[in-house]
């Protein structure tokens, strides 16, 4: 049995011990069904300009309805996939979604988002990557420029020269990418000016204690000018309120996404939240 799974699953059993063996193993041979078998679906998390109160953007979030233990958050389940090489599936599968989802709501003539998609550091390191976002977007007729792929500073920072080709590459695809998280992997400041990516997405630990920590605002108003001295847009991530909100404009943080104004929701949801005037 474990032959037939391959080399990947015979490396979780030697990296772990005891139960939690059966359990990870058969937690994904149940993701593989899942991915195949239609449990896996997308939220949607929207991105707001603060300049004008629109929706800019969204974030396609993955979630897993396990038949047995119900909806699973990926923090649950991405690390696994990881680790076992089902993010390349899973990753296909979130493209493929989120693009056909844009497309959608560009059919129903509603204002035109940029869907924001997360991919891991394996996917980014598979050379398939580069055919996988070319199907998504040919598959689903979405226009380039409403696709931004959110990539980690660890991904891109593991083999400088290797991730640069990559992401000329996307770049030529005519879609944006943005550094998530940013500010909590290895940052290579340097290397930041010779990457092709538009913005940075300043990670949530940052925002967390704004407005009343000074460390975490010079950090936060530290993001921004890095962002807006290399001609970058910046979204902060976790906003979960006014008083956050109004530290980021006053320092011009471009887009916010966060609780404050709305939890990653069902397609339905955003779609009101397009049709609607803006807040
Ligand atoms: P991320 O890309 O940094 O996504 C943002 C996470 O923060 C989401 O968690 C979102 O629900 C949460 N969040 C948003 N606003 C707030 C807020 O105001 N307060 C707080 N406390 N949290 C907020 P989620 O959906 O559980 O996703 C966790 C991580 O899983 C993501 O972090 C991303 O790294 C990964 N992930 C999600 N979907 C995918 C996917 O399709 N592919 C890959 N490779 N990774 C994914
Ligand atoms: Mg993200
Ligand atoms: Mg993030
Ligand atoms: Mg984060």
């Amino acid at each position: 049995r474990a032959k037939e799974l391959g080399r990947d699953s015979l490396q979780v059993h030697r990296n772990d011990g005891g139960s939690r063996v059966a359990e990870r193993f058969n937690l994904q041979e149940e993701l593989r069904t899942a991915i195949a078998g239609g449990q896996l679906f997308l939220d949607y998390q929207p991105q707001i300009d603060l300049a004008s109160g629109h929706v800019r953007g969204v974030e396609a979030l993955v979630r897993w309805n396990h038949p047995r233990l119900g909806v699973l958050a990926p923090g649950s389940f991405i690390a696994l996939a990881e680790e076992c090489g089902l993010i390349l599936p899973l990753g296909l599968w979130v493209l493929k979604t989120a693009c056909r989802q844009n497309k959608r709501w560009h059919d129903l003539g509603l204002p035109p988002v940029v869907m924001a998609v997360n991919v891991s550091p394996r996917q980014f390191c598979d050379p398939m990557l580069i055919d996988q976002v070319s199907l998504a977007l040919k598959d689903s007729g979405l226009e380039p420029q409403f696709l931004e792929l959110e990539l980690t500073e660890n991904a891109i920072s593991q083999d400088v020269p290797r991730a640069l080709a990559t992401m000329a590459e996307l770049e030529k695809l005519g879609i944006r990418l943005t550094i998530d998280d940013f500010g909590t992997g290895y940052a290579n400041l340097a290397a930041l000016k010779t990457f092709p990516v538009r913005r940075l997405k300043m990670d949530r630990s940052f925002v967390e204690a704004l407005p009343h920590d000074p460390t975490m605002a010079a950090i936060a108003s530290a993001v921004i000018s890095l962002a807006r001295g290399l001609n970058l847009s910046v979204v902060a991530e976790g906003v979960e309120n006014a008083e956050q909100m109004a530290y980021l404009r006053h320092n011009g943080c471009d887009e916010v996404q966060g609780f404050h104004f709305s939890r990653p929701v069902a397609p339905e949801s955003i779609e009101r939240l397009l049709a609607a005037p803006p807040a």
